[in-house]
This record gives C-alpha cells, structure tokens and sequence, in this order.
C-alpha cells in the first residue's frame, strides 16, 4: 500500500540522509513511540504538519518562541535586517544595542558575550571560570543539562561517588574526571563536596528552575546554600538560564529566586528563534575573555546581524509593561486546568509553572531531583501525549521536558487544551 500519510514519506525520506531523519534527537518521537510531525509553517500559537493538520505548539521551538510564531514586529526586524547583509565578521551597533538590552534586564551583568548556540554558551562559561578561578572542578546537577559540551555530558556515578560517568559515547572518562554530578535539592551531599574538594572547585553551574527534567525548582533553601558555599570557597555560580532567561520571568530565575549569580548563560528567547546565545557577569570576570585576557573563546557568525535584529525586536515584546504578569496567567489558567480535569478523572498528577513555562508529572506529588521525575508514569504519558497530538495539541514528546506557552496563545486555545486532556484523562 502506498504510504499516504506525507509526515511518513518526509520521515523516510529525511531517515536516509540524516541519522534518525532529524537534526536534533528529541525531535524524534524515540521515547513516545510515532512518526514526528514535519512542519511545514507556524504563525501565531499554531504551525502546521506536512498534512497541512494544525497544532497549538506548546514547545515553541523549546522556548525560544516566546511571542508566538510570526510577530509582525519581530518579523520586520528581521527582513530589514537581511537587506543590509547577512553576515560581515566585523562589528555592527546592533551587537551593541542587544548586549546593552541585555544588561538592562539582568542586572548581575556587567559585560556579556554573544555567540550562537546555548551549548556554547556554556561550555565557554566554564572555560571562563576555570580561567578565571585558576581551578579545574566544576559541579553539575543530575538531570540539568547545559548543552553537549563533552566535559558537561555527565551523570552521576554509581553509589556515593560524585565523579560521574560520561552519558555519551566519544566521551572518555577522563575528559569528565573534573565534573562532580550531585543530586539536585540535596544540601547535605553539596555541604560535603564543598568541604572535600572547596578549595579546587572553579563553578557551580546549575539550571536554578530546571527545565530539561521536566520542571523542578531549586528550593529557595538550595539555590541559597548554592550562593553561599561558592563565595565562601572562592567558586563561581553559574546559572545556565539558556531555557529560564526572559521566560519565567523579565530578570529570569535569579529574579525569581532573588539570588545572585557571578556568571549568566543565556540562549533560546534571547535570539527569538534565530541561533543566538550569550554568557556574561561582572567586568572583572568578563576582562578574562580574549582579546583582553588569556582565556580563549571566538565564533565566526557570532552576534550574527540578522540573529540579533530578531533576539532585539524580541526583548522589546518582553519588556514592555505587563509581559509577564499577563504570560504567567495564561499559563497558570492552563496548568491548574489540566490539574482540575486530572483530579476530576482520578488520575495522578501535580503540577507547576513560573512565567510562560511549565510542567506536569503524573505523579501525587512534584518531584524534587531527577530520579523522582523519572518515577512518572511512561506508559501513561504516552497515551497523553499522543490523544493530545491526534486532537491537534503539541506538547514535548518525552515527560522528561518543560512546557512552553507564549503570548500568542488565547484563553480559547487553552480552553480547547484542557479540554482535550480532559477526554484523555477518562481513559487512562
Ligand atoms: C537548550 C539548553 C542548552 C543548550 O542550548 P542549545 O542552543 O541547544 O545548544 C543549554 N542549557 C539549557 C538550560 C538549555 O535549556
């Protein structure tokens, strides 16, 4: 029989020349099980499969689409931009204009870098960090992510060891021989790791509101005892807010948190869906960075003209007045929707959200470190995501990823969300 289904035929297609057919894995429907959707076009709170079917996107782009797809202003920007030219290896005014947007909005930075993708964003962090601290160690937390960096690709060792073990092939042991992976939340586990390896850790780089398990907050306990330990041992923390950054809130999670970070990695709505990504602090730090200092670090299409005209014209959408507050209703009118209907249906579920990002686990009660998200319930989740995808919702096709919802999204396509989780939920 002929395969008629034209998000089949463009898989097949795309399996024979891109390994797994796409360009990044968790675009595959690997741990859902289906045929991913190829998109054809987006605007607004929507885009459109390869069947011309239409979904209400609840991963904008993992983030980045924070104003919906298509904003008229955003859109503008970027086609004035393309007629100048798309790229000329010298610097332009806009480089300017959006590192200095930038530092209007955060303000524990004083000077910011830009580059291209949130993983080299970070990984350029903490080459800055151990240039700067003089020290080799970096802690991670299991469950965050901070790009496929090799030294960040990570994961805790078996029992009590905090040396971790690489999660990829191609990463030998001992290029992770000086990443330490902890336990997220876990105060205790971190007040020992201080007190045996303090004087020799570079940075702490944490996802302060995690994004890539799902949705975990530090617990403000956490994220304090964090702050405190790298100034008391001469550590540097880093917040790696490629995800969180003017997504939960105007001043991201430090804003949220009320908590100071030397280093800021940022990425996702900074560039507005164009390949731009960030890291910076405080000068005294930043004057490491080459051309004034000895820690090396450079990119050819960095600060890119056409990829800063769109991450400009959307930080001006995310700092005008009333954003956020008007962002974070939507997306609480959402969560505590699907809550009721879950509840309603008998099924297990908690929830939460800051600004436009979200998540849900099918479990009693949140979860406060990756091994308790991984308790959710897979089986259940699938038959979620995938009566969801046939009804024409798009959420993330893997439970252990946060949810995203953006200014283009109406109280009508939330309504017709929960609504469609509703009859789901009678079923599982
Ligand atoms: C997405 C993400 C990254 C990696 O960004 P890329 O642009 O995909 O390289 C790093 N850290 C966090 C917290 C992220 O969510």
């Amino acid at each position: 029989m002929p395969n008629t289904d034209q998000n089949e035929v463009l898989f097949e297609r795309a399996r024979a020349v891109i390994p797994g057919g796409v360009n990044s894995p968790v675009r595959a429907f690997r741990a859902v099980g289906g045929t991913p959707r190829f998109v054809k076009r987006a605007q607004g709170a929507y885009f459109w499969d390869a069947t011309d079917k239409r979904y209400i996107d609840y991963i904008g782009s993992w983030g980045p689409m924070i104003l919906g797809h298509g904003h008229p202003a955003v859109v503008e920007a970027v086609q004035r931009a393309v007629t100048e030219g798309f790229s000329f290896g010298a610097p332009t005014e806009r480089e300017i204009e959006l590192a200095e947007a930038i530092l209007a909005l955060v303000p524990s930075m004083e000077m910011v870098r830009l580059v291209s993708s949130g993983t080299e964003a970070a990984m350029s962090a903490l080459r800055l960090a151990r240039g700067a601290t003089g020290r080799k160690y970096i802690i991670k937390f299991e469950g965050c992510y901070h790009g496929h960096a090799d030294a960040l690709l990570v994961k805790a060792g078996s029992g009590l060891a905090t040396f971790g073990n690489p999660t990829s092939a191609g990463v030998p042991p001992e290029v992770v021989q000086h990443t330490l992976v902890l336990e997220y939340n876990n105060i205790a586990q971190l007040e020992e790791t201080f007190a045996l390896h303090g004087h020799e850790i570079a940075c702490l780089v944490i996802e302060a509101i995690a994004g890539n398990m799902n949705f975990v907050r530090a617990s403000a306990a956490f994220a304090k005892r964090c702050r405190e330990l790298c100034t008391q041992n001469g550590a540097l923390l880093v917040f790696d807010e490629v995800m969180t950054g003017f997504r939960v809130g105007a001043r991201g999670a430090q804003g949220v948190l009320g908590i100071t970070p030397d280093l800021t990695v940022l990425g996702k709505v900074i560039g507005g869906g164009m390949p731009l990504a960030a890291f910076g602090g405080p000068r005294a730090i930043m004057e490491h960075l080459a051309p004034l200092g000895p820690v090396y670090q450079a990119g050819t299409l960095s600060g890119n003209p056409v990829a800063t005209a769109c991450g400009l014209a959307t930080l001006k959408e995310v700092a005008k007045p009333g954003f956020f507050e008007a962002l974070s209703r939507k997306t609480r009118a959402l969560v505590d929707g699907l809550e009721a209907a879950a509840k309603a249906a008998g099924v297990s579920f908690s929830v939460d959200s800051e600004g436009g990002m979200f998540g849900f686990f099918l479990l009693d009660a949140l979860p406060q470190n990756y091994t308790a998200v991984m308790k959710s319930d897979g089986a259940k989740f699938n038959a979620l995501f995938h009566g969801l995808l046939d009804r024409g919702v798009y959420i993330a096709p893997a439970l252990y990823e946060a949810g995203f919802v953006s200014a283009a999204h109406s109280d009508d396509d939330i309504a017709a969300t929960i609504e469609a989780a509703r009859q789901i939920f009678a079923t599982l």
